[in-house]
């Protein structure tokens, strides 16, 4: 018997309504003989709206209580979910983190998942029974308490499920037909991709395009879960393939750029005349790496009379933390001085055809100064680059690019 896990996200359950649609989404499975797995996210909305009461209660929350309360939108759903099915004459039955239970690190608020029992789930199979299980959401076995995985954390959480009980694919249903060449939302002209390789889908995902989850395209390439992004809007009874993620070798017309992604979540830090000498470099982000602050883009100019000016970027919600740091190691370090940018964006384009082809980003920081976009900073790697731009060429830059490496639908 072949075995399933569809996956629904925040705009598939966003109300009863649409929660009893994506019930028929599921008996369709049922009724082509498959046993089937759901996980489900939150109501659209709810888990920023639970956000925002912890930082309301407290804006120095304890991140165990976070989680407790965060963790609540998918139970809502997956109880709701599993009395749309029986309504329609499908056994089903929740099954919370702890129950199953998904067991995760102590990481709370970004916690991985380390192991996850099915054995009670697949029990339900045998007796024709739909698990439906709650994203986003484990348990930290050596404490016991509830953990989550970080925002958009439900994707991993169905792709570590597919994994667990050797499922023959994992569905992500969501409000897009699949994966796009850009977020459709912003390019009109992107186009939707049959397939797309994990090692792209890692870099999109990455950089900025948040139909998935980075964590689960991780979990998908390791543990070989073929995986499909497809939409829950599509009629119950014919639905669209979507876009399969797979291996590189799989993609039969590979192309040089195959997508655009972009960040608004960037934030500029520069430090003024730094001594360029051995261990300058260690004494700046050190202190930022123990403060749990991700540096992303990094930017030295050459020295004159031995000192340089430092660029890099941080997310946005880790821009005043890494500026007082900073603040407080000025004289060990000896900067002169510190400016920062929050109206930042970072675009990129990803490509495995980038591997093969010179100057690729060329014609983009072309492309970007003929309308008039400033770079900021660049990076580049084997399939990807970056570059920084004010944030208000977001919009014009992806499209620029989308356009520049002939992506644009017809
Ligand atoms: P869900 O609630 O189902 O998890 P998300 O909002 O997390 O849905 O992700 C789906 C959204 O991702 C889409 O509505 C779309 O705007 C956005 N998105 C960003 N980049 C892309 C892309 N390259 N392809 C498809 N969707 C994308
Ligand atoms: N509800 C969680 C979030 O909004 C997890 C998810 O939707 O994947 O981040
Ligand atoms: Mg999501």
């Amino acid at each position: 018997m072949s075995r399933l896990v569809m996956k629904f996200g925040g705009t598939s359950v966003a109300n009863v309504e649409r929660i009893h649609n994506v019930a028929r989404h599921v008996k369709r499975e049922v009724e082509a003989g498959r046993q089937v797995a759901v996980v489900v996210s939150a109501m659209a909305g709810k888990t920023n709206e639970l956000v925002a009461w912890c930082k309301e209660a407290s804006p120095l929350y304890d991140q165990r209580e976070y989680d407790a309360v965060v963790a609540s939108g998918e139970q809502v759903t997956a109880g709701l979910l599993a009395i749309a099915l029986q309504k329609i004459g499908i056994p089903a039955r929740s099954w919370q983190g702890w129950q199953t239970p998904i067991c995760t690190n102590g990481t709370h608020g970004s916690a991985r998942i380390e192991s996850i029992d099915g054995a009670g789930i697949i029990d339900g199979f045998s007796r024709g029974e739909v698990a439906v299980v709650a994203g986003f959401q484990g348990v930290h076995k050596e404490t016991g308490r509830i953990t989550t995985l970080g925002r958009g954390g439900s994707d991993t959480s169905a792709v570590a499920l597919a994994a667990a009980i050797h499922a023959d694919r994992c569905d992500i249903y969501t409000d897009v037909d699949g994966v796009y060449t850009t977020d459709p939302r912003v390019v009109p002209k992107a186009r939707r991709m049959d397939r797309v390789a994990f090692e792209e889908m890692l870099e999109m995902a990455s950089l900025g395009a948040k139909v998935l989850q980075v964590r689960s395209v991780e979990v998908a390439m390791v543990h070989k879960v073929p995986t499909y992004v497809r939409s829950s809007f599509d009629d119950p009874d014919s639905p669209g393939e979507g876009t399969l993620i797979c291996n590189e070798e799989d993609i039969v017309e590979a192309q040089v750029v195959t997508g655009i992604a972009f960040s608004r979540d960037e934030a500029q830090i520069t430090l003024r005349r730094v001594a360029d000498k051995p261990g300058v470099a260690a004494a700046v982000f050190m202190p930022l790496a123990e403060a749990g602050i991700n540096v992303d883009m990094i930017v030295q100019v050459v020295s004159e009379d031995g000192m340089t000016d430092m660029t890099f970027t941080v997310g946005t919600a880790d821009y005043e933390r890494a500026f007082a740091i900073l603040e407080k190691i000025k004289d060990d370090i000896g900067f002169s001085s510190m400016a920062g940018e929050k109206e930042v964006a970072k675009v990129s384009a990803i490509g495995i055809g980038m591997r093969s082809h010179a100057g690729v980003a060329a014609r983009a920081f072309r492309a970007l100064s003929e309308k008039g976009v400033n770079i900021r900073a660049i990076t580049t790697s084997e399939i990807k680059f970056s570059v920084l731009i004010d944030e208000a060429y977001t919009e014009l830059a992806v499209r620029t690019l989308h356009t520049l490496y002939g992506l644009d639908a017809a």
